[in-house]
């Protein structure tokens, strides 16, 4: 599905070139337009793919391109104040073509924070297409002021999209992923997910392998639906040498090799796929959630043509729907000619039941309280302290 994407932010940009690179690396074409904003002149200089006359510095009045310093009202007026720039960097490459918009934003910051909702806000009432949020949700580690940013943000965020695709940053590290290299291994993770669910939709570029199977930008946003929370689960297998298609296979059958095809039985490419599908929902998803919960799920699975199946997809689609007691779920293939893995990517949208999202309401809820007693005793103490007795 075509894309027209705001990252906004420090993590919202850096997530951003990362889609880019995925996008260019693997010629999938889902990014038809991306616009970085922010109020640090250094994130900015730092990226890498988004080209420079779509980034945005903001707020340079404010902060004279310092960033917000976690503050996610000072992130709000920047944004504000720069809205209509904002607005016509969006629409200068937004055509016809575009299925919808996407946002993104590390929550718990202070211009993706307090920017990213009034951008999506914006963009919902210029455009019909749907606008999607991706938001990062900070690790419980980072403490009290990044919970309190990112509830309050979050908030916003569903209000003003059709649907917040959630990636919880501390789910990811307990899963082994490190934050060493400024969140290198956890971004590519994101882009991998990510990349992968938009560029299934995007299916001009697959040219004559497009199938009946095939999922198209309209499933994916019957899936999305109109409100609500989004995860995704991820699980993907490297093809035995025997089994991959392209260059390897043509080459041998040109060098007078065996007239059989290569691929492995139906049986076997049905079984993948199902214990692929299995692995993507019941392990780590981008927001842990209770399965059950789900409103309405799709399956996609992507790789080289020979190794997808009908048979596989459609034990795949009933399987889930028994797991997640959802009826409302959608499958469908991306077929890839030039790969060597098979990958599931499973989503579950509308999910309600998010232990983590009501951790993070209330590791917010006490740092106010707490924020508020010491403001108290430490007005009360300053005034002790500069108090004295005359006589
Ligand atoms: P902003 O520039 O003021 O919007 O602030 P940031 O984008 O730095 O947002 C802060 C939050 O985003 C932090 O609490 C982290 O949880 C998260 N974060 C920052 N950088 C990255 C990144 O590169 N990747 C990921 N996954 N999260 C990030």
């Amino acid at each position: 599905m075509k894309l027209a994407i705001v990252g906004v932010g420090q993590a919202g940009g850096k997530i951003l070139d990362r889609l880019l690179e995925y996008d260019a690396t693997r010629n999938t074409g889902f990014v038809g337009h991306a616009v970085a904003v922010n109020s640090a002149t250094t994130d900015l200089d730092g990226l890498a793919h988004v080209p420079e006359r779509d980034r945005l510095l903001v707020g340079s009045a404010i902060v004279n391109g310092h960033g917000t310093g976690t503050d996610p009202e000072v992130g709000e007026r920047c944004v504000r104040e720069e809205l209509s720039e904002i607005e016509s960097a969006v629409g200068r490459a937004t055509t016809s073509h575009t299925d919808a918009f996407l946002v993104i934003a590390g929550l718990g910051g202070g211009t993706g924070s307090g920017g990213a909702p009034i951008v999506a806000e914006r963009l919902g009432e210029i455009y019909a297409e749907p606008v999607y949020g991706l938001g990062i949700l900070p690790s419980e580690d980072e403490g009290g002021i990044y919970s309190r940013n990112a509830a309050d943000s979050l908030q916003r965020f569903v209000a003003a999209t059709n649907n917040v695709l959630l990636f919880d940053n501390g789910a990811a590290k307990s899963a082994g992923e490190t934050l060493s290299g400024g969140y290198a291994d956890i971004n590519q993770e994101i882009a991998t997910r990510f990349g992968t669910l938009f560029s299934a939709g995007e299916i001009d570029a697959l040219g004559d392998d497009v199938a009946e199977s095939v999922v198209d930008s309209s499933e994916i946003i019957n899936t999305l639906g109109e409100r609500g929370l989004t995860s995704i689960g991820y699980a993907s297998e490297q093809l035995p040498q025997a089994e991959r298609g392209g260059g390897g296979g043509l080459l041998s059958r040109f060098l007078g090799g065996d007239d059989e095809p290569e691929f492995a039985s139906s049986g076997d490419a049905t079984n993948r796929i199902t214990s692929l599908t299995r692995r993507a929902t019941l392990g780590q998803l981008t927001l842990p959630c209770e399965r059950s919960s789900t409103s309405r799920a799709l399956v996609i699975v992507s790789g080289p043509p020979d190794a997808l199946n009908r048979k596989g997809i459609d034990a795949a689609r009933r399987w889930l729907e028994e797991t997640t007691e959802c009826r409302a779920v959608r499958a469908g293939d991306y077929p890839l000619a030039d790969e060597d893995r098979v990958a599931v990517l499973v989503v579950l949208s509308g999910v309600t039941d998010v232990p983590r999202i009501e951790r993070l309401q209330q590791q917010a809820a006490d740092s106010e309280a707490e924020a508020e007693a010491r403001e108290a005793t430490s007005e009360e103490k300053t005034r002790d302290l500069l108090e004295y007795d005359e006589e």
